[in-house]
């Protein structure tokens, strides 16, 4: 675990925000981001924007009632959600990412072909 992802970050100023390629075009080609004071990250301000943890559980629970988890793998699985930074950045991390990194732990203990992250995310609005 590095010391970024432990940082508690604390962000700049308005006045100390740094010009950056932005990820939405409608507004130019660049745009100010903050960024934290401690470890140096920037913000995420994309549209691509990182959930709660409590997002990923939400749905971990809708899967395993689904999919008729065990409750050892839904537990296995919910400890590697809770162990991984990803899910509890919300400042630099990205959603995409985190969808990456969710499937890629539903890989390890359950056949995912039959799961479509996608269609359960939009029926149930999560
Ligand atoms: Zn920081």
């Amino acid at each position: 675990m590095s010391g970024m992802q432990n940082c508690e970050h604390s962000v700049c100023g308005r006045e100390n925000r740094v010009w950056l390629p932005t990820t939405k075009p409608r507004y130019g080609s660049i745009e100010k981001h903050p960024w934290c004071l401690n470890c140096g990250l920037v913000k995420n301000i994309s549209d691509d924007q990182p959930k709660s943890i409590g997002y990923w559980m939400n749905l971990l629970s809708i899967i395993s009632t689904d999919h008729d988890l065990k409750q050892v793998q839904k537990r296995l699985i919910a400890k590697e959600i809770e162990d991984s930074d990803i899910f509890h950045d919300s400042f630099g991390s990205f959603g995409s990412d985190q969808k990456k990194t969710f499937i890629g732990i539903l890989k390890k203990y359950i056949l995912l072909s039959s799961i479509d992250i996608d269609s359960i995310t939009f029926i149930r609005k999560l």
